[in-house]
């Protein structure tokens, strides 16, 4: 087994087979992540980039199965900020030394492409890169996001699997995800994706199956999951995900596609309250703040007891583990400008 994953680190490459394997045998892990940390540091270095998020709507058109904020939620308090409260949380992120402000949202369609495109073009004049996370709209409207001067976007395709991803998310296609994401690849974003891992009935060809996506895509940024179940979706008797089992497909991500970015995500440090370190030492180099009001915050609960970043104690964790926290922009390669 440690053969497979010295192929992986080398040759940056592993057939469905192989990746399976790894991924159902859990004597490797600490080998996988100590190979994952040490590919981690060499292609990104010890640098952890922080992107500051806005969460600016919690309505969505989408009645994806998992999703707190999904459409058939009616005990969800709804919010849309004004342009101006979306530009002072930008403007604090900013002045906070945050070089990316992720504008955050369900597909709330109220925010047409020509009214997004005024509040990047404001955003941009802060010196910050800016990342999108909207959710699926047409190729036209990447290209006016783009023109105004987004830079990056993140759409997870979630699954693979063609079925469960039908079943998950009623009214969507796992064609148009794709669709999505090659559009942006196109435009020249700098395209992230990822999965939710522990969906019901997700195998773990499947997750192989994700990991080769991100490989064929060449995504420029990888958010890796776990579930974590809420009390009012359909999904509300099921189990979490698994967080080693999320973590191993990150660590898997970092070898075969070892330039990209990768975070930490919240959804591990609310599983566990070590999740988020324990990410940043399988392959993750950037972790996403929420800098959204207060007020807001607990009703952008896409799942329950989500947890948030204590400033002063991340920089305290990341000093023991050996990283520092970024004054770069954080492009793909630890670059401070987009690779072109
Ligand atoms: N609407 C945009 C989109 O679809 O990309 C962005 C917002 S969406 C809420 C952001 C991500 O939240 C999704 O890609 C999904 O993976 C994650 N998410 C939603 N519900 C979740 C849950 N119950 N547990 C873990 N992650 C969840």
């Amino acid at each position: 087994m440690q053969n497979l994953v010295d192929k992986a680190k080398h040759k940056h490459s592993l057939l469905k087979s192989e990746i399976v394997e790894i991924l159902k045998d859990d004597s490797i892990n600490d080998y996988l992540f100590k190979s994952a940390d040490e590919i981690r540091k060499e292609f990104s270095g010890d640098e952890v980039h922080l992107r500051a998020l806005i969460e600016f709507s919690n309505i969505c058109r989408c009645d994806c199965k998992y999703c707190g904020i999904r459409r058939d939620n009616q005990k969800v308090e709804r919010y849309r900020l004004e342009k101006d409260e979306i530009l002072k949380l930008a403007d604090f992120a900013s002045s906070s030394g945050y070089k990316t402000i992720v504008l955050q949202s369900g597909e709330d369609m109220f925010f047409t492409a020509d009214y997004l495109a005024e509040i990047i073009t404001e955003i941009k004049k802060l010196d910050v890169a800016l990342t999108l996370s909207i959710g699926e709209r047409s190729y036209e409207e990447y290209k006016v996001l783009k023109e105004a001067g987004a830079d990056r976007f993140l759409l997870r395709i979630e699954t693979t699997d063609e079925n469960l991803y039908k079943k998950m998310h009623p009214g969507m296609s796992l064609e148009n995800r794709k669709r999505c994401l090659y559009d942006l690849k196109n435009l020249g974003y700098e395209t992230g994706t990822g999965s939710l891992v522990g969906l019901p009935e997700q195998t773990i060809e499947s997750l192989a199956e994700d990991i080769l996506f991100y490989k064929e895509l060449n995504a420029d940024m990888i958010g890796i999951g776990p579930l974590i179940v809420h009390p009012e979706t359909p999904l509300k008797d099921k189990k979490n995900g698994d967080l080693i089992l999320a973590i191993k497909v990150l660590a898997l991500t970092r070898l075969l596609l070892p330039d990209i970015n990768i975070p930490a995500t919240t959804a591990m440090e609310t599983l566990h309250p070590q999740g988020r370190i324990m990410a940043l030492k399988a392959g993750a180099n950037v972790i996403m703040p929420n800098v959204t009001f207060e007020k807001c915050r607990k009703n952008y609960e896409i799942y329950p007891d989500k947890v948030s970043v204590d400033y002063s104690k991340l920089e305290t964790d990341l000093k023991q583990i050996g990283r520092t926290i970024s004054k770069k922009h954080g492009f793909r390669g630890n670059s401070d400008c987009p690779l072109t």
